[in-house]
């Protein structure tokens, strides 16, 4: 299923061009136009999931096989010394393009790139709540 206003199926189809890295019969990888670090890419399924929600299971597990390939090519090719394999859900967690994506973020030694957050502290009641769900 395909979503006709939704850019990174124009994308991952061909439609608009784009530097490509990687492409099969199911997924698309390509630069990100706003690199994090330099090698930033985002593996896109042709398919149009909106999300982690969305993605069928074994749709998502050959995205992490491609992701793990280019992964390693951009590390070796660049010389990266690190790299983050990030994905996001929601406005609140950042996602600002609905259509599912990984990012490549390879990292290098004092890049200064700061993907982080404060940590808290694991209260007993939340772990008590999170632990009932399961
Ligand atoms: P997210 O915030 O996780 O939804 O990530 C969306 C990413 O897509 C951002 O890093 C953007 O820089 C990138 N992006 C948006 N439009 C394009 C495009 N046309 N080509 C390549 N990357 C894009
Ligand atoms: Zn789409």
């Amino acid at each position: 299923m395909k979503d006709c206003n939704c850019i990174f199926c124009k994308i991952a189809s061909g439609e608009i061009p784009s530097a490509t890295l990687y492409e099969d019969d199911e997924f698309r990888v390509i630069l990100d136009l706003n690199p994090a670090a330099k090698g930033h890419a985002l593996v896109l399924p042709k398919e149009h999931y909106a999300n982690l929600f969305e993605i069928p299971e074994d749709v998502l597990g050959r995205a992490a096989g491609v992701a793990k390939k280019v992964a390693a090519k951009l590390r070796e090719g660049l010389h990266a010394s690190g790299l983050n394999l990030l994905q996001n859900n929601g406005t609140s967690a950042g996602q600002t393009v609905f259509h599912f994506h990984m990012h490549l973020i390879p990292r290098y030694d004092n890049d200064a790139l700061g993907i982080a957050w404060k940590p808290g502290k694991l209260t007993d009641q939340d772990r008590d709540e999170i632990l009932s769900l399961f």
